[in-house]
């Protein structure tokens, strides 16, 4: 069995893990992501821990389902998609009427159902 001395590194980083030793964690390892905007990017690897960037693809695993549901579609803004079902629906019309139609779907129940209703009557 070996007595570990002052002197012996093995027993200074055993000892100075602690409260001081965080006072020297002065150099950065990661930085901001231009893809994904989490603090994740390493500086030396030039590669982010959260997305993958520079990867075309976004890095993703099946083993970490929490982090799949926090990035999935629909936690962003949907810019495009949140359209696409009135769109599909009301397929074949004019711009003007389709947006007519996204419009209408922030009034009320009341008028939303009496343009769905001039709208079915105007196709058939
Ligand atoms: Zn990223």
């Amino acid at each position: 069995m070996k007595i570990l001395s002052i002197n012996d590194t093995k027993f200074e980083t055993l000892r100075f893990t602690g409260t001081a030793s965080f006072g020297k964690r002065r150099k950065k390892t990661h930085t901001l992501c231009v893809r994904c905007g989490r603090c994740s990017f390493h500086l030396q690897k030039s590669r982010c821990t959260s997305c993958g960037f520079p990867s075309s693809r976004i890095r993703k695993y099946n083993w970490s389902v929490k982090a799949i549901r926090r990035k999935t579609t629909g936690t962003g803004r949907m810019r495009y998609l949140r359209h696409v079902a009135v769109r599909f629906k009301y397929r074949g019309r004019s711009k003007k009427e389709e947006s007519f139609v996204i419009v209408s779907s922030f009034e009320p129940l009341s008028f939303q159902l009496q343009a769905s209703a001039l709208w079915v009557g105007y196709e058939y």
